[in-house]
């Protein structure tokens, strides 16, 4: 098969022909439709993290595909499954965390496209438990994005645990961006885009946002703060300096939700958090369960990821442009 490899970080990915995967017991094997591709997966090219992935490499966690071979001990009816497939590619399923429902936190969790080979590849191999059922109806396209991005802002939504009619700041409209807009819209609440970038302003608004304002406008903060201030923020933006904005955003009692994962540490204002009694938290990925709901809210509501599609070849020449912010939604592999 093709697949995109990472042999060192910070080199580009090679492009190599290589042995399709062969599942394991309990794993299917999905030929690759779509693969969208997330700043995580710059992250993981550059090694920007403590954690880095063993090499070499197939990145690539936003899959849409089908289900053409099975390892013992899978069911035969898996066999041309359509499927999704996120960062999640197996947990424990034992620890305290798989067993309490948050098993995106599982310690034991192996990582697609990081720990395991993921989708910039024409084959992949999941866990048959883990390989999300998708309707056949909808373009895979449109579809892989929702495996991470989507969930990611469905999730974070969430963990804001506002309720409709309370105001949400959404502080970066990128690739979770764009659709944390969406699915805030689809949960009833009031949403004050904030970005950079004129387009990706523009794209928040045609999602439905209710105010759009630039990160760049000194008023910003002062403009929010005479309203009373925001009762949730979201950052997506993976800037240090973007978590301090989003946080000045907020209105006594309102929760920041953390989701761009810039390097470094961010420092935060004790006094603010204490005396308005803030919460600042952080929000990776989902669960089996927040992705089905994910797929099912987006089907509901109309949701549509925004996408430019590339080929298999452009990898390089597109995790360039989502290092740089160059991108407006989402870029999304297309296979034949
Ligand atoms: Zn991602
Ligand atoms: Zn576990």
């Amino acid at each position: 098969m093709r697949a995109a490899r990472l042999h060192r970080h910070g080199d580009a990915l090679r492009i190599e022909t290589v042995p399709t995967p062969m599942p394991l017991p309990g794993q299917v094997l999905v030929r690759v439709l779509a693969c969208g591709i997330c700043h995580t997966d710059v992250h993981v090219c550059r090694g920007d993290w403590r954690a880095r992935a063993p090499l070499p490499l197939v990145p690539g966690h936003e899959i849409v595909g089908d289900v053409v071979a099975i390892g013992a001990g899978v069911a035969d009816e898996m066999i041309g499954t359509r499927v999704g497939i996120f960062w999640l590619n197996e947990t424990c399923g034992t620890c305290e965390y798989c067993r309490d429902g948050w098993e995106s936190l599982c310690p034991r969790q192996i990582n697609t496209g990081f720990g395991a080979a993921g989708g910039f590849a024409e084959y992949v191999t999941v866990s048959a438990a883990f390989a999300i059922p998708v309707p056949r109806e909808l373009e895979p396209e449109i579809v892989a994005p929702l495996m991470c991005a989507g969930v990611s802002a469905f999730k974070a939504i969430r963990e804001t645990e506002l309720r409709a009619g309370d105001s949400l700041g959404i502080v970066g409209c990128g690739g979770v961006g764009h659709l944390a807009v969406a699915y805030a819209k689809a949960a009833g609440l009031h949403v004050i885009a904030f970005d950079r970038s004129d387009t990706a302003l523009s794209l928040a608004r045609a999602l439905g946002a209710d105010q759009t304002m630039q990160t760049t406008d000194a008023d910003a903060v002062r403009t929010i703060k005479k309203t009373g201030g925001l009762h949730g923020v979201l950052v997506t933006a993976a800037h240090l300096d973007a978590i301090r904005f989003g946080i000045d955003l907020l209105r006594r009692k309102g929760t920041a939700v953390i989701l761009g994962l810039p390097p470094g540490d961010a420092t935060f204002p004790v006094f603010d958090v204490v005396v308005k009694r803030l919460t600042i938290r952080g929000s990776i990925g989902g669960t089996r369960a927040d992705v089905v709901a994910a797929l099912a809210i987006a089907g509901h509501a109309g949701i549509r990821s925004r996408v430019t599609l590339r080929g298999l070849d452009d990898v390089n020449a597109v995790l360039a442009d989502v290092h740089e912010g160059r991108v407006l939604g989402r870029v999304v592999l297309k296979f034949e």
